[in-house]
């Protein structure tokens, strides 16, 4: 082989491995739809933390890529009431307004952990992360989706139940409750300390 004929060799497989590494740095088709988001910083926790929630527990509900989980609800129209007062101290939660009978969608991908009805929160679910890190909430459901059962395993966006006034929700203010915790440790895992998810979400379920 020639010294020409080797450079020209070295020079095409150079500019082979240069184009498949662009095509590497390209987003490739997602897998799970949910993959797309280009993520900036963690934001910063409105209101009080609880010192048993760390910047790390922060970093990685950021990485989860909530998306809000009332469908319709744009994130632009949330309002910040988890440090209004209830009679059990701060709500720790965001009340999303919606019309009754709206889908309710997982937050994240979810293990639903707990399927529980009581005069407070009403009809609701606690479901966690795959990894059981996170415990999120959701409260005064007019009703599960059919045949919603504990273990079930749902992906992210996908229809867990409908917006309604069960519990002590006012009978003309349908809203979902919704809470996200850590994980509790050394008591009932669905009663960690509570994380304002206002500022926590990634993405959002605007289909119709
Ligand atoms: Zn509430």
């Amino acid at each position: 082989m020639t010294v020409a004929a080797l450079f020209s060799l070295v020079a095409a497989c150079s500019s082979r491995a240069l184009r498949s590494g662009e095509h590497g740095s390209r987003p490739g088709p997602s897998t799970d739809g949910n993959a797309a988001v280009a993520l900036g910083p963690t934001p910063a926790h409105a209101g009080p933390l609880d010192d048993r929630v760390s910047a790390d527990d922060l970093d990685a509900l950021w990485q989860r890529q909530l998306i809000v989980p009332v469908e319709g609800v744009p994130r632009g129209s949330l309002r910040d009431n988890f440090t209004a007062k209830r009679a059990v101290g701060i709500h720790g939660a965001l009340d999303i307004l919606a019309p009754r009978y709206s889908a309710v969608v997982a937050s994240d991908n979810l293990v639903i952990g707990r399927l529980f009805s009581g005069p407070v929160g009403g009809i609701v679910i606690y479901a966690s992360d795959p990894e059981r890190r996170f415990v999120y909430y959701y409260a005064h459901l007019e009703r599960y989706r059919k045949g919603l059962a504990v273990g079930d395993r749902v992906a992210k966006g996908s229809v867990i139940g409908y917006v309604g006034t069960t519990g002590n929700a006012p009978p003309d203010t349908p809203h979902l409750h919704f809470q996200v915790m850590k994980r509790g440790v050394g008591r009932a895992w669905w009663d960690g300390p509570a994380i304002n998810p206002f500022s926590f979400f990634a993405l959002e379920a605007l289909r119709p």
